[in-house]
């Protein structure tokens, strides 16, 4: 067993868990499986709590993979994250999240695309630069790419990651802060970030939805939220009494299946028009 830790861990070996086997696979899989067109984006609607206005979309990536079938991200990136092989997914999601937007404006719909970033683009001192130049190729204004990340993905390494959001947000892009309510929530780290939301963990929302009348941190994080001068999203909505809840609350954006599970894009354009039809 101890000789195995210098061996190179993309090394196959038979005494392997079956877990391990697939994660490795995956890695190595992943830049074919891009070419080959097995990754999709899906497109879950951000709704405005006040006019009803849908103002974009988060893209979720999927994998259609040809020996697995259709694969959640939590299933892959977590492997794709470890042997530093996100990048290329990474680069595949808002490439294909950039086209979308320009889609929408050449149809005249001014909507935003909400790319999900892992610590691993935080730590690379290139990557806001591949952005730029990928919005000028695209022509999109960089105010309707939205990046959402994670507060321990900012906090792996937080030295390295601060200049780079900075860079992101000088661009003029909009910075999201995931998954809050969960991890560090620290209002310090809140305060040295140029953000621009933050979404309310789905966790959070499932708690506050089955007891809406005990909305402490749900209440909390919109305070915080408002006096920071930030929009706040509330994600995982998936009755109309939560929305209810919310809307008395005064949250900014909702996401979750009341209104409409991550679709691919024809799908998303079709939700869209019988939405305003
Ligand atoms: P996330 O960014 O927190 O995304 C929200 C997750 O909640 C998505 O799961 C979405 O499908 C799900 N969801 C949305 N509304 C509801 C609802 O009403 N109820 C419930 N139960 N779930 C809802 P999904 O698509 O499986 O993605 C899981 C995670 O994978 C994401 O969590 C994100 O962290 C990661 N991920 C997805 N796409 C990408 C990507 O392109 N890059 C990176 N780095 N991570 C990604
Ligand atoms: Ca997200
Ligand atoms: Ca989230
Ligand atoms: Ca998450």
């Amino acid at each position: 067993v101890a000789r195995s830790v210098d061996r190179p861990v993309h090394v196959y070996r038979p005494s392997m868990g079956v877990e391990a086997r697939r994660q490795l696979e995956f890695t190595s899989q992943i830049r074919e499986a891009i070419a080959d067109g097995q990754i999709h984006v899906h497109y879950q609607p951000k709704i405005s709590l006040s006019s009803g206005q849908v103002l974009g979309a988060e893209a979720l990536v999927r994998w259609q993979h040809p020996h697995y079938g259709a694969l959640r991200p939590d299933v892959f990136i977590p492997a794709l994250e470890r042997t530093g092989r996100i990048g290329a997914l990474t680069e595949h999601v808002l490439e294909q999240g950039l086209r979308t937007i320009a889609g929408w404006l050449e149809q005249q719909v001014r909507m935003s695309v909400a790319v999900n970033l892992s610590a691993r683009s935080l730590a690379d001192s290139g990557f806001p630069e591949l952005v730029g130049s990928a919005l000028r190729e695209h022509g999109v204004p960089p105010e309707l790419l939205t990046f959402e990340l994670t507060e321990s993905a900012v906090m792996e390494d937080r030295d390295r990651a601060l200049p780079i959001v900075q860079r992101l947000h000088d661009l003029g892009v909009r910075i999201s802060i995931d998954d809050f309510g969960t991890g560090y929530s620290s209002l310090a780290y809140l305060r040295d970030l140029p953000v621009d939301e933050v979404k309310i963990d789905r966790g959070c929302i499932a708690e506050f939805a089955g007891s809406p009348g005990d909305s402490g941190l749900v209440r909390t994080v919109l305070a915080l939220g408002h006096t920071l001068g930030l929009v706040v999203v509330a994600e995982g909505v998936e009755d109309p009494q939560t929305r209810d809840a919310l809307i008395s609350l005064e949250c900014d954006i909702v996401q979750g299946y009341l209104y409409s599970r991550p679709l691919p894009l024809d799908a998303f354009g079709e939700w869209l028009t019988s939405r305003t039809r």
